[in-house]
């Protein structure tokens, strides 16, 4: 930094320069008070007048300055403005010069005129006048340049006038101890300003860094390497809850941990242990971050930096909110989010811990739980209620939770559960049926009350030989093997059930293979018409020849089929085969192909239709559709959407199985029916039991109100054909007593012959 042009010095250092030329007033007034009497005895020692007048001048010119002195200290807090200090330095200089002019003159004269006394006097007057140019101006260039010029100029012409060689000597010598004046001062000045801006810098670091370790998010302490606290921020001592972080420096860490434990921040049986910790940290043995729980369970995570001198500084930081996250995360990654239960994930670790202490040799129960008729409930009640129930029933379900059992739920329905401890595998399967059996019954969800019953499979293994995934597989297969048998079953794992398993994977994998090959055939079973006994339709019924187990029965395929998602294929073959074979047949006889309710969801059934009508040329009329109620309630909108658009082609549509579903026909009546097929188990005992004749009578003349055209199933005799014409309403029916499914070719026989049995009148007219 340039410091010759007093612009250039910037004010922070200018300042304090002019502060030290008005500093030190007893010196001037020595300095003054020196002249003014050395001044008046050299005029009376010379006897000369003039340094009389220099006498009167000092005092003058001392007294002004004193003036300006006062008006100095009045007007101080101006000086921050540049130009008042500039100023206020020209007046300072100003007077000295003066002061100086008449030291030098007295010098000057007393020179020229050669009197010892006056010499001597004078001559030291300006040496110590010199001095404070060293000692005390020095700290202003032009101040320094008008005093020596002042003093020395007026000696010199003294010492020229006066004419003495010696003096002449003494002349030529004044100038170069003006020069040392001149840079000594100039050194001094130097040396100052260097020392000046180094403090102002340094204080101006201190400053920023003050700003920036009070406005960081971590509390920050740095420790001596006795570890007392030297450097505290004011977040520290927010988060230690101390008044000020100053009243913290100072003191030891275990002070602090002591106030801290007095605050409530930490437990107080754990200062010692913290203090180890921190310590070992600050010492740079341990680098691990450290978590502490505070008083009001927020958490501040320490990390700590060894520094060089021995001591360390400790950072710390609330951490809250990340952990509240970290939490949160960590539950949501571990519990199902409806109902709280453990998640599949989670449960699996569960399992884990619970089974790897204790007894290797006692039982574990694993079990698999299904809500009977959990989707009906969905479906009629909204799923809001589904979800009520799914909550509810994990409530009971945590009531079973201990520390041998665990639970989860899998997803939709399915909750599983372990129970483990057990001396026998009977005692292990009969708290699993315990357990299961408190899990039905009431349950009030959304003001209404549901009857609950759950279907499971269970599956008991030594602890040593419990394998989850094998458990999961075998729970599986007994739930299967429950749900089969109805509802509200629990069933006990057997290895029959497991080669039944493996047979069901066979047969699915050769389903798929047969359908890919086309190697089903497609049978047609008779529907007569009531009144002309003529065939009027015939039910096309998939028959699949398995070449090593032989026929194998639609109610078995069938589902298999579904399951595997192979239906979609067969019912497009059905719907081809059907429709080409019917072409063959003459007359109107129509054709009946069933739709599952697995078409509906996944696949085009009206492209499918339209197409096999398209190949075979097959009028749509002469095509018929049968379609169960799961499937048009599974998606009620959708399947009356399917069903309007085959209609509106011509196709007829028919109800396959009434009566064995939950809905009643006012509630499928707004659908595009053109038939409804009552299931052959209403038939079964009509010819014995009046209530169960009495029965169909109701719901084939319901039908018959409703303009549906009535198709009994599963007329084995003549008897039962008989009673039913006799006392219900009937257009067409369809049992062994017509005839099993035939082959197309047979059909094709069968349809010129009138069923020999004798068509009673009754009332007949729309059956086609
Ligand atoms: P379904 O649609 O109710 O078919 C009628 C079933 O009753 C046929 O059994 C038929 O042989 C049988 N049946 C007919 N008359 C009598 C009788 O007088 N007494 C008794 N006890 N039974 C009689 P099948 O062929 O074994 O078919 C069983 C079920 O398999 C069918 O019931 C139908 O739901 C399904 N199914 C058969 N073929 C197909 C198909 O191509 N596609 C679809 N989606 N399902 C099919
Ligand atoms: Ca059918
Ligand atoms: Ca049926």
């Amino acid at each position: 930094m340039k410091k010759n042009n007093k612009s250039e010095v910037p004010n922070e250092q200018y300042i304090p320069f002019v502060e030290s030329l008005y500093a030190n007033r007893s010196v001037v007034l020595f300095g003054i008070i020196c002249q003014c009497v050395i001044a008046y005895a050299i005029g009376v020692e010379t006897g000369s007048v003039i340094f009389h007048w220099i006498a009167i001048a000092s005092v003058a010119v001392g007294f002004i300055r004193f003036v300006d002195f006062y008006l100095f200290d009045k007007n101080k807090h101006s000086l921050g403005n540049h130009r008042n200090a500039v100023n206020w330095e020209m007046r300072y200089t100003f007077g000295v010069t003066v002061a100086a002019l008449l030291i030098g003159a007295m010098t000057g004269v007393s020179i020229y005129l050669g009197q010892p006394f006056a010499e001597f006097a004078s001559m030291t007057l300006a040496m110590a006048a010199m001095v404070t140019v060293v000692g005390k101006n020095f700290a202003s260039k032009q101040l320094v340049y008008f005093i020596t010029v002042s003093v020395f100029a007026p000696m010199f012409v003294g010492l020229l006038l006066n004419g003495h060689w010696t003096n002449l000597i003494g002349a030529v010598l004044l100038l170069p101890f003006a020069l040392s004046v001149v840079s000594l001062s100039s050194n001094l000045r130097e040396f100052l300003s260097a020392a000046v801006g180094g403090r102002i810098q340094v204080a101006k670091i201190a400053a920023e860094f003050d700003v920036a370790l009070n406005h960081m998010p971590h509390g920050l302490i740095m420790f001596d390497p006795n570890h007392n606290a030297i450097v505290v921020n004011k977040r520290a001592a927010l988060m230690m809850r101390a008044k000020s972080s100053e009243m913290m420096v100072g003191r030891g860490l275990k002070v602090i941990l002591r106030f801290c434990r007095f605050r409530g921040v930490v437990g107080s049986n754990v200062t010692d242990q913290i203090e180890a910790r921190l310590i070992a940290m600050l010492k740079g043995q341990d680098e691990r971050r450290f978590l502490l729980q505070t008083g009001d369970g927020s958490h501040i995570e320490f990390s700590a930096k060894k520094i060089a001198d021995g001591g360390g500084v400790l950072i710390f930081e609330d951490v809250s909110e990340r952990i509240d996250a970290e939490d949160k995360i960590h539950r949501m990654a571990r519990y199902d989010a409806l109902c709280g239960l453990p998640n599949r994930v989670y449960f699996k670790d569960l399992v884990r811990s619970n089974l790897a202490s204790g007894d290797a040799d006692r039982f574990a129960a694993f079990f698999v739980i299904d809500i009977d008729d959990f989707k009906h409930v969905n479906d009629s009640m909204g799923h809001p209620v589904g979800d009520e129930l799914l909550c509810r029933f994990a409530d009971r379900i945590r009531m079973l939770v201990d520390d041998g059992n665990c639970f989860s739920r899998f997803g939709g329905d399915e909750f599983v559960g372990l129970m483990a401890g057990f001396h026998s595998s009977e005692e292990a399967e009969s708290s699993a049926r315990q357990a299961l059996h408190s899990l039905s019954g009431n349950y009030e969800v959304g003001g209404h009350q549901l009857l609950i019953t759950v279907s499971a499979g269970i599956v008991v293994s030594r602890v040593s030989a419990f394998e989850l995934s094998q458990m999961m597989i075998k729970s599986d297969l007994a739930l299967y093997e429950s749900k089969s048998k109805g509802k509200g079953i629990s069933t006990l794992f057997a290895e029959a059930m497991d080669e039944r398993y493996q047979r069901r994977q066979r047969l699915k994998s050769d389903l798929k293979q047969a359908i890919r090959e086309r190697k089903l055939n497609v049978f047609y079973q008779p529907i007569i018409d009531a009144h002309t006994m003529r065939i009027a339709t015939c039910e096309a019924l998939c028959r699949w020849d398995h070449p090593e187990l032989g026929p194998i029965s639609p109610a078995i395929f069938i589902p298999l089929a579904e399951e595997t998602g192979a239906i979609t294929d067969l019912t497009r073959f059905m719907l081809e085969q059907a429709c080409e074979d019917c072409t063959t047949w003459e007359g109107d006889v129509s054709v009946a192909v069933n739709l599952s309710a697995m078409d509906f969801r996944s696949s085009s059934i009206e492209e499918m239709v339209r197409v096999a009508l398209a190949k075979s040329r097959l009028k749509p009329s002469r095509l018929e559709v049968e379609v169960t109620e799961s499937a048009i309630l599974e998606d009620h909108v959708g399947a009356s959407h399917i069903l309007n658009t085959l209609k509106k082609a011509g196709i007829r549509i028919a109800l396959d199985d009434f009566g064995t579903g939950y809905s009643s026909l006012s509630y499928l009546h707004n659908l595009p029916l053109d038939k409804v097929k009552i299931d052959q188990s209403f038939v079964k005992d009509i010819a014995t039991n009046d209530r169960s004749m009495k029965l169909v009578a109701g719901v084939t003349r319901l039908a018959d109100e409703l303009g549906l055209i009535v198709t009994v199933e599963g007329i084995e005799t003549l008897e039962q054909f008989e009673r039913l014409r006799e006392h219900a309403h009937i257009d067409l029916a369809q049992g062994f007593l017509f005839g099993a499914a035939l082959s197309p070719r047979g059909i094709a026989t069968l349809i010129k012959n009138v069923f020999p049995i004798s068509a009673k009148s009754k009332a007949f007219s729309k059956a086609s």
